[in-house]
């Protein structure tokens, strides 16, 4: 056979294989026992059915037992089945990073989620002032409670902190120069870059002081009739260690009053607790920011106060009013769920105690690692008999982070369920766990699959359990 003559019998094959893929309104026929949407149903009927045309095309060959219906029919169910599943879902995390930014931060208290489902379903004062009657302000309802907390004289809340920063530079600084320190244009989290967001709200950066050092009077020779604000940007996920110099804030605050103008802190991550109880190192909580004068400070309400996605904006009462006012406040608002968490979680710091037991990123990060070192053997003592042969698992010590782009290279001693599988690759059993429907998070390390026990909850316990049963195919009892 000439090669000529071979494409053409390929060819020919390759028609009567097009032909042999069943028509929608036959595979339709042969799948009307499925439960499901019948849009769904059709589209996964449909792509199924174009993905066996693509593939004979590009394969140019194919067996036709291929496109026998009892072949197909469990493909289509497995993409309906996909189908069927939220996109968006729970997941165990098991990295023992705390305030983990793409598992969703901080998680709220069940008191706060019942507070959340209470406005959600009913009608609620967000904008309607109960004393007079007339429309009022949502950040009322919180701002009081915040003040009480810090000390600010005055405060408001946004979608989250990127927006707070965009807010007030909007508000104070389009068009003018805003003076930051080098070491502190920072990018956090790949999207939010200090230098962007700035441009972006119109102000003009006046860059100060070198890498790792910038002194005061960088800042004092940068000053100039354009210039309308200082602002000072936590490094949060990044340190710059050796040779450094920052000018500390009461400086800052110091020098800005002497040429009337206001300083700005953005303080990222902005926890309300001292951090030194849990052995990490000391940061200014937000109190003793305001204490220092500062004029506005922005923060997060998901990293470490442990709350809702936000952004908090708190400060002197004049700067906070112009800021309110400010049309583009309208576009960055709070919603009524993120409000309705947030004040349950400023209540519970009221009493700080109450807060670092009930708010989950709080009492993680206190959590002594013997508490820690329970959960690991709760979960040895499940699995260690039926995994026999199939994996071998142990208590290991290792360091959670607190994570959020606080703190870097801090750590947790913490105790983690190192998994080593004898029956397939460690990157399988990390894709498997990763992919069962709770899907479990862990991370690799020395051939090792490690679960850190800090970030999973008690009740999450028989769950991962149940997890790697399924995985490795035993039952558990
Ligand atoms: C995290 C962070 C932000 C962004 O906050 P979001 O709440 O994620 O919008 C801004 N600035 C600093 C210093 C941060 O650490």
């Amino acid at each position: 056979m000439t090669k000529k003559e071979k494409m053409k019998g390929d060819m020919g094959s390759m028609q009567e294989l097009l032909k042999a893929i069943p028509k929608v309104d036959e595979f339709l026929g042969w799948v009307e026992h499925v439960q499901g949407p019948i849009r769904l149903v059709k589209a996964a009927v449909r792509e199924l059915l174009e993905e066996q045309r693509q593939s004979i095309l590009k394969e140019n060959a194919g067996r036709k037992e291929d496109l026998a219906r009892q072949v197909l029919v469990p493909k289509f169910e497995k993409k309906l089945q996909d189908k069927l599943t939220p996109r968006f879902r729970t997941v165990i995390n098991a990295t023992g990073v705390i305030v983990h930014t793409n598992m969703g931060r901080s998680l709220l208290p069940h008191d706060a989620m019942d507070n959340l489902v209470r406005v959600g379903s009913r009608y609620s004062n967000l904008e309607f002032d109960l004393t007079t009657g007339k429309r009022g302000s949502r950040y009322t309802l919180v701002e009081e409670l915040l003040c009480e907390l810090t000390g600010a004289e005055a405060g408001l809340v946004v979608n989250n902190n990127a927006a707070a920063v965009l807010l007030v530079l909007d508000t104070l600084a389009k068009g003018r120069e805003v003076i930051v320190s080098r070491g502190q244009l920072v990018e956090i989290g790949g999207s939010f870059r200090i230098p962007e967001v700035m441009e972006k709200s119109g102000a003009i950066l006046r860059e100060v002081g070198a890498t790792n050092r910038t002194h005061l009077c960088d800042y004092e020779q940068a000053i100039n009739e354009e210039t309308v604000m200082l602002l000072k940007v936590h490094m949060s996920n990044y340190r710059i260690i050796g040779f450094t110099s920052e000018v500390s804030l009461p400086d800052l605050v110091d020098l800005g009053s002497r040429h009337g103008l206001p300083v700005v802190e953005d303080l990222g991550s902005g926890s309300f607790v001292d951090l030194t109880q849990f052995g990490l190192e000391k940061e200014p909580t937000v109190g003793e920011v305001i204490k220092a004068g500062v004029d506005v400070v922005t923060f997060s309400g998901d990293k470490l106060l442990g709350g809702p996605q936000a952004g908090l904006i708190l400060g002197k009462a004049d700067i906070i009013k112009r800021i309110k006012q400010n049309p583009l406040n309208r576009a960055l608002r709070i919603d009524k769920f993120t409000l309705a968490g947030l004040e349950s979680i400023l209540r519970l710091y009221l009493d700080e105690q109450k807060a670092l037991q009930q708010i989950p990123t709080l009492a993680m990060m206190g959590m002594p690692e013997e508490v820690v070192g329970k959960k690991a053997r709760r979960l040895l003592r499940r699995v260690k008999k039926p995994l026999l042969g199939k994996c071998e698992v142990a208590m290991m010590s290792v360091s959670s982070r607190v994570g959020g782009g606080a703190m870097p290279e801090q750590d947790l001693p913490s105790r983690a369920v190192s998994l080593r599988p004898q029956v397939m690759k460690v990157n399988e059993l990390e894709r498997k766990l990763r992919e069962h429907f709770l899907p479990v998070i862990g991370r690799i390390e020395d051939e090792s699959l490690l679960l850190d026990m800090r970030t999973v909850a008690d009740d999450e316990i028989a769950m991962v359990a149940e997890a790697m049963f399924a995985v490795f195919e035993v039952s558990g009892s």
